[in-house]
């Protein structure tokens, strides 16, 4: 067949196809909105908002101005952010002749995200912030993910860049840099990753020299340096872990400089460049907008001096990691959110796509021709399952921002709070981005073969989602964190307690007499048991010394964990309000996805041995 022809026949099987499907050209309507109602109440009644709120403990912050950023950061997300998402994604960032340029539109999108002030949210009010408490950060990054992953990523990383330096960073550094990222003028970057530091940044080998006039000259390669380089701000300020030449092995012996792309002037314009560049960038699964970069520091490429980029030092020599895991901390929750942010974009899609698509016959369904497939249990089972999925994780992840805000209160209650957070925020992070792309994958299942199709966008949730189990962390480290550093805290006494807290949901839950609940309080009561038991094995494990034991079961018990506390909160919000679907959506949480936490725990508590057994399994043949 001639090849005009064989494209015309194409174009037309498709063209009945899409009649066929009932949605043509309707792929644009089913464009993400903000569920700005639902975030906010799970932000002021199973978060703890609102009570923060009546006590003033917040500053000025009210109910109704609570709304008014939301809805306008909504707003942002739905109008401004997602509908630039497919470009991004189609176009990606390039890389010619070591610059790098982003994606048609997305330059202006960014000046329009600075002229907002969004940038600022969370900074600090003396260096122009607006100095809102990571509650409402958390919410907001939500809606910006699902506009678009690949975006949100950038300034996520600047806030995170904001905080270590406002914590670590001399008077000077502050006074030269933070206005600047707080507003968004300019933007930052974390620089831990090398080809041989990924997960253990003990192998980093990155080198710092002191040049003996305060300043530093940092040479080395970093990878997968998010935002490394682009045509959005006119400077780029890198965040960059290093060693210097006498410093102690091991994570001991990392310091953390600032080396910005343009050195900087005393009056603040932009003088020489520095001897940083971005060598290539990656060609990767998803998020192509969002420019992954191989960085060069100090090959004398780049600058005008003598080779070594020129750093200052953040915080003390080789107490870099401690300066770092701030920046790390704030970014880990902040990658929870993008899971979130995906999932909720993808259940919005496939809940639009099932009301729309009509096949067989359904006993609900009466009217003409075939029926909806949201009429199908299977369907209405995978729907179901991606809302619950997605508003648990959103309860675990605004606990975490709550306890966050918490700690950084004056007051006795500062070591509690900052526990709490250090619970939540490896669960938040690993179980949110798993939500992600589990939910994406739905998603793409909801659609069936057009889900395959990247006309709909179910395809592109999914590939932008699979990064955030990765990045900031794997999950696998989230859980090896979860066991062996969150669990000891405070002789092993928090998170009995929390689990404890968790127990008063089920019992809350037991005395009510809110219609709609079915088994859930019994079921919820069975899985903290089981939590709690698994806890109790694990900090038993970790006593004596049965460290592999532990790691083992770290994986399964950071989604035990996450599945019981989800559970647990979405009853708190049936609690609070019952109406709405949420007394049924706890319904269905407990009694279709809670069970697997007694599996999760018998994999626990019993799995490590067969673990071990089997590892003979994977020998090379
Ligand atoms: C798109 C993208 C953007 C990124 N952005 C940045 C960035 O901005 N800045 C930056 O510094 N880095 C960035 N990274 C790097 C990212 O953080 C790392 O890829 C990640 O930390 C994992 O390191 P690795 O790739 O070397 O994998 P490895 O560390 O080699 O891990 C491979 C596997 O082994 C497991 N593993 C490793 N060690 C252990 C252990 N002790 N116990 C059990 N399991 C283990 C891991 O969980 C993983 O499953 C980015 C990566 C990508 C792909």
């Amino acid at each position: 067949m001639p090849k005009q022809v064989e494209f015309d026949v194409n174009v037309k099987r498709n063209y009945r196809f899409r009649a066929e499907l009932h949605c043509s050209n309707r792929w644009e309507e089913r464009m993400y909105r903000a569920p700005v109602d639902e975030i906010a109440f799970t932000l002021k009644h199973v978060a703890g908002l609102s009570s923060d709120l009546d006590q003033h403990v917040l500053g000025d912050l009210s109910s109704d101005l609570v709304d008014a950023i939301l809805a306008e950061a909504g707003r942002f997300a739905a109008e401004e952010v997602a509908p630039l998402a497919r470009i991004g994604d189609q176009t990606g960032a390039r890389l010619e002749q070591g610059v790098v340029t982003m994606p048609p539109g997305w330059k202006a999108l960014y000046a329009r995200w600075i002229e907002g002030g969004w940038n600022g949210l969370t900074g600090p009010v003396e260096f122009g912030g607006q100095g809102l408490p990571a509650m409402l950060h958390v919410a907001a990054l939500e809606m910006w993910n699902s506009g678009s992953m690949a975006f949100a990523i950038g300034p996520t990383l600047t806030m995170g860049a904001v905080e270590a330096i406002e914590k670590h960073a001399s008077d000077e550094l502050k006074a030269i840099y933070l206005e600047k990222l707080v507003s968004g003028a300019w933007m930052g970057t974390m620089n831990l990753t090398e080809p041989q530091a990924g997960s253990d940044l003990n192998a980093l080998r990155a080198r710092a020299e002191r040049t003996g006039d305060g300043t530093y000259r940092i040479f080395g390669q970093k990878i997968f340096i998010t935002y490394g380089e682009h045509d959005f701000t006119d400077n780029i300020v890198h965040l960059v872990l290093a060693r210097l030449p006498d410093a102690p092995p091991g994570t001991r012996g990392i310091s953390l400089f600032l080396v910005p792309k343009f050195l900087v002037r005393p009056d603040g314009s932009l003088g020489a460049r520095n001897d940083v560049h971005c060598a290539s960038i990656e060609h990767k699964l998803g998020i192509h907008a969002s420019p992954t970069c191989t960085m060069i520091y100090g090959d004398g490429s780049a600058g005008e001096g003598p080779a070594g980029a020129v750093g200052w030092l953040v915080g003390e020599e080789n107490r870099g990691l401690a300066c770092m895991f701030t920046m790390m901390n704030n970014a880990r929750l902040a990658v929870g959110m993008q899971g979130i942010g995906v999932a909720e974009a993808a259940t919005q899609k496939a809940i639009a796509f099932a009301a729309e698509r009509r096949q067989g016959k359904a006993t609900g369904y009466s009217g003409p021709g075939m029926a909806p497939i949201v009429q199908h249990p299977d369907i209405r089972r995978m729907l179901l399952t991606m809302q619950a999925l997605t508003r648990a994780a959103r309860s675990i992840a605004y606990s975490c921002a709550h306890a966050t805000d918490h700690a950084r209160l004056p007051g006795t209650g500062q070591r509690f709070w900052q526990e709490r957070a250090n619970l939540l925020t490896p669960v938040a992070k690993a179980f949110s981005t798993d939500v992600g792309f589990d939910v994406a994958s739905l998603g793409v299942q909801v659609h069936g073969g057009m889900g395959y199709i990247e006309e709909t966008g179910a395809a592109q949730l999914l590939r932008d989602s699979r990064i955030a189990p990765i990045y900031e962390g794997t999950n696998g480290i989230q859980a090896i964190d979860l066991v062996t550093r969150k669990l000891p805290q405070s002789d092993g006494r928090h998170v009995l307690d929390y689990i404890g807290e968790l127990g008063g949901v089920a019992k809350d839950l037991a005395s009510s007499d809110a219609p709609g609940l079915g088994r859930s309080a019994s079921l919820i009561a069975a899985a903290v048991d089981d939590l709690s038991a698994a806890t109790l094995f694990l900090q038993k494990c970790l006593a004596e010394s049965r460290l592999d034991e532990a790691l083992a079961g770290a994986t399964p018990y950071l989604r035990q964990f996450a599945l019981t506390a989800g559970a647990a909160y979405l009853a708190k919000a049936a609690l609070a309000d019952a109406a709405g679907g949420r007394a049924a959506l706890c319904r269905f949480f407990a009694e279709n996805l809670l069970g697997d936490t007694a599996a999760l725990k018998e994999t626990v508590v019993g799995g490590a041995d067969a673990l071990e057994a089997a590892a003979s399994a994977l020998l090379p043949v």
